[in-house]
């Protein structure tokens, strides 16, 4: 028997921690100590119905339970493990196909059910600290294939997959890929960018803390393919149990003899903490973070896979691809790319925050309409409110309205209506939201993150969020509206990289579908 209890960050901010201690104290009681293994697992995305625990005996199928409490744990040891009777009021699903005494499926939870795990595969399923969870899901398993291939089939493997970056770009993997490895040096690196640092994004934290050998493999398929032997992952400081896992996860492939062994295969991989600046985020800056010195974005050329880390040849994925690609390595590429739109392949980890009644983490085929992501999923704003908008993509994204909550989510579609994919982050607001906030809000985020190294984007942000916050005060002019589509195309044309040329997105966008709120205000002058 296994009591499972998802311990990543949002269950341990839900007061998964108490939940564990009071399992411990009712499993001694129960004399079960040390019989039944505890386990603390990762995200299983419901965020919302923290704390989760999955019971799994021998005696009854595996049921998860939501928003467990310390004072519920006594009645699902005594009833679930002990008398083989789940707790019903508590069920969230059975985690195996049948129903079972009135508790439908999980599969068939309407968060889950149009949901196509890839990326997200182990997570809340597995223990993460575990490497023998890992192995027992077919872990390791991409490597071993990819190392039985050339470089170049590996490569052709990602490019027929059609994966493209998940960090935001959405550049092919493969192609990026093939850039690197066509680079002649001796030392070549490969990095892993964890950097996420989208406000309302969370997806790269979940894969790390639940499942951070895919990450390893992945970062492994890719350091094989271009010929790095050295590899670093980047994570923010601020992820210290990501980092913990990570950690851990790094030692085991050592003790197994997966980054060395006995053939003269060989590959090292260093963690890098970030100290939480959104810049680092972009590559040349990250690098240089890397480095020691000062996080500023340079111009590129020269790009990472010509001199990239310390000048060395370097390719740059973020988790959600590397994750992505361990499994594509496994299972084939033309396998993933059966998955997906025409032109965006495979799927998609979205967190999903803001107003809507189901928060947590997601992953969908890409090319599913956002209206099954914010009803079905998501299961539509909280308290029966009106759905208005939804940022996605974070600070660098735009929003979408009611008006396309019927268009597929892929790169294309989101980018000619002003807002993009990006890293996964949505946010969303319901009726009662103004539009003119969520911009300053974001538009504060960036001004704040901006590096300052180039003047459209270190003045361009102060003066669009001065502008903002006249017309929010109710000081508004009908002139504003010019000056701020002035500035915003000033810092899109000019700005030396990614953070400042997006930044406007969030203006442009809310100016595009909702000018008539900065009317509103304008003409409520005081
Ligand atoms: Fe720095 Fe902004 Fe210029 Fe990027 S655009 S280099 S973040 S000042």
């Amino acid at each position: 028997p296994r009591v499972m209890v998802g311990a990543a960050t949002c269950g341990l901010a839900s007061g998964a921690g108490a939940v564990i201690e009071e399992f411990k104290k009712q499993l001694d009681k129960a004399g079960l100590g040390g019989k039944v293994d505890l386990v603390e697992t990762g995200c299983i995305g419901l965020c919302y119905a923290e704390p989760l625990v999955e019971i799994r005996s021998a005696n009854t199928p595996s049921v998860l339970y939501s928003k467990v409490s310390p004072k519920d744990v006594e009645k699902l040891v005594n009833s679930h493990l002990i008398g083989g009777e789940p707790v019903k009021e508590k069920a969230v699903g059975v985690m195996d196909d049948k129903p079972f005494k009135g508790i439908a499926p999980f599969k068939e939870h309407p968060m889950v059910a149009l949901q196509k795990r890839i990326v997200l595969r182990n997570c809340g399923v597995i223990d993460p600290t575990s490497f023998s969870h890992y192995l027992a899901r077919g872990g390791y398993k991409g490597l071993e294939r990819a190392l039985s291939m050339t470089q170049d089939e590996v490569i052709d493997e990602m490019k027929l997959s059609g994966l493209r970056g998940r960090g935001g770009a959405g550049f092919p993997t493969g192609v990026k890929w093939s850039f690197a490895k066509a680079s002649q040096n001796d030392v070549k690196y490969v990095i892993c960018n964890a950097d996420e640092g989208d406000p309302g994004a969370f997806m790269d934290r979940a894969v790390l803390e639940g499942d951070p050998h895919s990450v390893i493999e992945g970062l492994m398929i890719a350091g094989y393919a271009i010929g790095a032997k050295y590899g670093y992952i980047y994570a923010r400081a601020e992820y210290p149990l990501a980092i913990k896992r990570l950690k851990n996860a790094i030692s085991q492939a050592e003790e197994a003899g997966i980054l060395k062994n006995k053939d003269g295969f060989y590959f090292e991989i260093k963690i890098k903490k970030g100290a939480g600046a959104f810049v680092c985020g972009e590559e040349t800056s990250l690098m240089a973070s890397i480095e020691g010195v000062r996080a500023m974005p340079r111009p590129k050329p020269p790009f990472p896979a010509n001199s990239g880390l310390f000048k060395k040849p370097t390719n740059i994925n973020n988790v959600e691809s590397l994750a992505a690609a361990s499994s594509i390595m496994r299972e084939g590429g033309a396998e993933y790319a059966k998955l997906g739109t025409e032109k965006s392949k495979g799927t998609k980890t979205f967190s999903l925050a803001g107003k809507i009644e189901r928060t947590g983490l997601i992953e969908v085929e890409i090319g599913t309409p956002l209206r099954d992501i914010i009803e079905k999923i998501g299961g539509g704003c909280t308290d029966g409110k009106k759905f208005k908008a939804v940022q996605a993509g974070g600070p660098s994204g735009g929003c979408l309205t009611a008006e396309h909550l019927d268009v597929p989510v892929d790169y294309e579609t989101l980018s000619a209506l002003g807002a993009i994919i990006g890293s996964g982050g949505m946010v969303v607001m319901n009726e009662d939201s103004c539009m003119v906030e969520v911009a300053k809000f974001f538009l504060g985020f960036t001004g704040n993150e901006s590096c300052g190294k180039c003047i459209p984007c270190r003045m361009g942000t102060q003066h669009a969020l001065k502008i903002l916050e006249r017309i929010t005060s109710g000081e508004g002019e009908v002139e504003d509206i010019e000056r701020l589509k002035k500035i915003c195309m000033t810092m899109k044309q000019s700005s030396l990289c990614g953070l400042g040329q997006t930044a406007p997105n969030p203006i442009l966008s809310t100016l595009r579908y909702f000018e008539d709120e900065y009317m509103a205000h304008i003409k409520d002058k005081k």
